[in-house]
């Protein structure tokens, strides 16, 4: 069974099965006879996408592009698995990530010391390289053509120095990675979807975050297709409290240094605490029926990350 979902305009989202339902998408993009697949999910998102591709009357030979919007695994663990079963595809990916998809032992290297070998090998399985001329990395604000439409890269640093965005002038979206912040539909309700920030090690820079941010509010789109997790329509709306809430992350980093200071294992415990404290109070103003437990369950694992970068990033200021 896949979970799959025709959004309009040529683009189906589908569920990467990655760590629970409806935690990280990626999308299938059609127009004419060509095919893009934005995010990769993993490596057993893999059999996932060509079922889904099969369902829609896609042929693998029809996939043109497939375009992670950086080279963290839950976006392209499955890229080089992919590249290898889609012969005609090029893979598209921001400059920084490119050698780390031609030659992934790095990458593989840090994120087994990351999880541990069994959980790595579990989840991610070996990364397969991809052959460098099959690789292209658009600079800033170049553009791609997929059938009749035209996809326009812009450079977005801030969550990670390797990521970029991607609008779609069809949709008037942009496949925003994790740049525009998370949003579960668990935590969606009458008042609308809940939006939270994403500042995950090692790369997390409020500034180039913020930045970002503004930049793709300045294009004026209609909507995000969120990685995790969906479609997220009025992104102007959100945009104001998303960047509140990356200074009053980095805050709450700082004020906690004064008594703990960062490069103490307990900082990034008390920091988790202190971030989940904050975001279950952001949560009942937001009115979520939710108990309590069942919004920790949602958002535990982005918060401990969200601890994990803020931290990084307060060691990287003090060195
Ligand atoms: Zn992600």
């Amino acid at each position: 069974m896949i979970n799959m979902l025709d959004l309009g305009w040529g683009i189906t989202q589908l569920d990467t099965a990655f760590q629970r339902p409806n935690m990280a998408a990626c999308y299938i993009m059609q127009d004419g006879a060509d095919v893009a697949i934005i995010e990769t999910g993993t490596k057993d998102t893999v059999p996932l996408i060509f079922e889904c591709l099969k369902q829609l009357g896609l042929k693998p030979e029809q996939v043109k592009y497939i375009i992670p919007t950086h080279v963290h695994l839950d976006h392209a663990g499955g890229v080089g698995l992919l590249m290898q079963q889609l012969p005609n595809a090029t893979l598209v990916v921001h400059e920084k990530g490119a050698r780390h998809m031609i030659d992934p032992s790095k990458l593989q290297a840090g994120a087994t010391a990351v999880y541990g070998e069994a959980e790595f090998n579990k989840t991610y399985g070996d990364l397969l390289p991809v052959a460098k001329e099959r690789v292209i990395s658009p600079k800033d604000n170049e553009q791609l053509t997929l059938g009749q439409r035209t996809l326009t890269f812009l450079d977005s640093p801030g969550h990670a120095r390797h990521h970029f965005c991607i609008y779609d002038e069809v949709s008037e979206g942009f496949f925003s990675g994790d740049t525009f912040g998370l949003a579960y539909q668990e935590l969606t309700n009458e008042n609308g979807a809940f939006l939270f920030v994403t500042t995950t090690p090692v790369q997390f820079d409020p500034e180039a975050l913020k930045n970002s941010i503004n930049k793709l509010m300045a294009v004026k789109p209609q909507r995000m297709f969120l990685t995790h997790y969906g479609m997220l329509e009025n992104p102007q709306s959100f945009a104001p409290d998303l960047t509140n809430q990356v200074d009053t992350l980095v805050q709450m980093a700082q004020q906690l240094a004064k008594d703990i200071p960062a490069s103490d294992p307990a900082y990034t415990v008390t920091l988790t605490d202190n971030l989940l404290q904050f975001f279950l109070q952001k949560l009942k103003a937001h009115g979520s029926q939710l108990t309590l437990d069942q919004q920790t369950t949602v958002i535990k694992t982005d918060v401990l990350l969200n601890a994990q970068g803020l931290s990084v990033w307060m060691n990287q200021q003090a060195g």
